[in-house]
């Protein structure tokens, strides 16, 4: 048996190579873009002009699209090693563009990858790795959110093409998106576990609509980067359906349970980032006579926080590994669903003290607290909210157990001692009998 907590020196050559690249020439670009251009925008001159460079620094040093196999131009690192590559790159949103590993790109390039024909890969999987284009994946509908069973958005089809019609919401990044993947109904007479695919569809296809872009927080009304969609009749060739007809709800499960766990992964970095800013404040301020570091309340939010971010990255590193063991999301779904229902814990938690130690300092719009503290809801809502993923755990654990025939428990006290009384009394005849 082995478990064995350290890094290979190589890898661990290239995580602190991360580090620093990522402090000293992505981070400047977060700060430098700021409200002003997206990272998913491919199409905006100046940060390609930007962005490329660090890129082709990035694939000199093997460490592009690391999510996707050899044989698809990435690294095939596994989960394990791109969880210690996303604790860093979580502390920037522009370091996932610069390493070919974005959500929701990775995950749509995991679906081309696993489903996808040559074709499919030719024409969308292959600009996606190479960093050209962005992507959607629009499963969500308004008057359905986590339960498929609602979705009524659906396909038939019509000689050799697909005609898609419905609504869908919080399609992420249309705005910058070359092409969407979609969940669609294509049988609505089975249960949709059976009844749903996914197709793809051209962003600028003929009779899609965006009915109005949603944005997050404070972003003015009218504005923001997740789109609400109506399909009016959008025909596509029918060779545009990904995987089997009737796979749709498998190839979710494959998708987001990816997703949910790179999710994680970023959080670790997210929240370590916050706690690196509150242990610097609350060294550097004085209240009442001595620094705020001294105080003990604020040692034991430290320490609390300290424990939760390191009983949630063993979480994501043990989760990521079972991903690699067996290759199987389904069979692990509790520990994803684990890391999922964990995330925005331990990122409003840890985010909450940070901002707390820093005052009105932490609240304000002059430092970066408040804009991460948004991060958290937003990971307990998006690829399903926490209450779905707690019932995956509690039904998984449950399999685990046999209800108890008899009117009090098992460990029910005066049973069992009667029972050890019987057993320990017996032994002691045996042995007086052998004496
Ligand atoms: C920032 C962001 C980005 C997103 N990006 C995408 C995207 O790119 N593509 C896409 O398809 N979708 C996207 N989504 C949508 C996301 O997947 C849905 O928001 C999510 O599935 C929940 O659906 P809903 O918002 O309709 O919430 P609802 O289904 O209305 O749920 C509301 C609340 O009801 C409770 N609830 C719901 N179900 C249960 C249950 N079974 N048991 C107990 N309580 C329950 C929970 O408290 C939940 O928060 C995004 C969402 C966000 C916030």
């Amino acid at each position: 048996m082995t478990i064995d907590f350290s890094i290979e020196p190589e890898f661990q050559d290239q995580l602190d190579w991360i580090t620093t690249f990522v402090r000293d020439e992505v981070e400047p670009l977060d700060l430098y873009f700021r409200g002003r251009v997206s990272p998913f925008d491919k199409r905006n001159e100046e940060l390609r002009g930007l962005i490329k460079p660090l890129q082709q620094q990035v694939q000199d040093r093997d460490l592009w699209a690391c999510h996707i196999g050899p044989d698809l131009g990435g690294k095939g690192y596994g989960q394990v090693k791109l969880a210690l590559m996303n604790e860093i790159l979580g502390r920037s949103s522009f370091a996932p563009s610069v390493f070919g590993c974005q959500a929701p790109d990775s995950g749509n390039a995991e679906i081309l990858a696993h489903y996808g024909t040559d074709a499919q890969k030719a024409a969308y999987l292959q600009p996606l790795l190479d960093g050209e284009i962005s992507s959607t994946y629009s499963m969500t509908e308004p008057q359905a959110g986590a339960d498929p069973s609602e979705f009524t958005c659906q396909a038939h089809r019509d000689g050799n093409e697909w005609v898609i019609s419905g609504e869908k919401w919080f399609a992420s990044n249309y705005c910058f998106a070359s092409f969407l993947i979609v969940m669609v109904i294509t049988n609505p007479d089975v249960p949709v576990y059976k009844g749903s695919s996914m197709i793809l569809v051209p962003a600028d296809a003929s009779g899609l609509e965006v009915v109005s872009d949603v944005g997050i927080g404070g972003e003015p009304l009218g504005t923001g980067h997740h789109a609400y969609l109506r399909f009016n009749d959008v025909r596509v060739p029918a060779e545009n359906l990904l995987g089997d007809e009737g796979s749709g709800f498998k190839i979710a499960q494959t998708r987001l349970g990816g997703g949910r766990v790179h999710h994680g992964m970023r959080t670790v970095g997210v929240a370590q980032k916050a706690l690196d800013m509150m242990c610097e404040r609350v060294l550097s301020r004085r209240t009442k006579g001595s620094l705020i570091a001294e105080k003990q309340s604020m040692q034991h939010m430290i320490a609390d926080s300290w424990v939760q971010l390191q009983q949630f990255r063993l979480q994501v590193l043990h989760c990521a590994w079972l991903i690699d063991e067996t290759g199987d999301y389904a069979r692990i779904r509790q520990h994803i669903a684990g890391v999922k229902v964990a995330t925005p814990k331990v990122y409003i938690d840890v985010v909450y003290r940070a901002m707390h130690a820093h005052g009105s300092l932490g609240v304000s719009n002059q430092m970066p607290l408040i804009g991460m503290w948004m991060g958290a809801p937003v990971m307990g809502i998006a690829d399903g909210p926490t209450e779905v993923h707690k019932d995956t755990i509690a039904k998984t654990v449950l399999k685990g157990y046999q209800p108890y025939d008899g009117l009090f428990p098992n460990e029910y006290l005066p049973h069992r001692m009667e029972e050890a009384r019987t057993f320990i009394e017996a032994r002691l005849e045996h042995e007086v009998g052998n004496q």
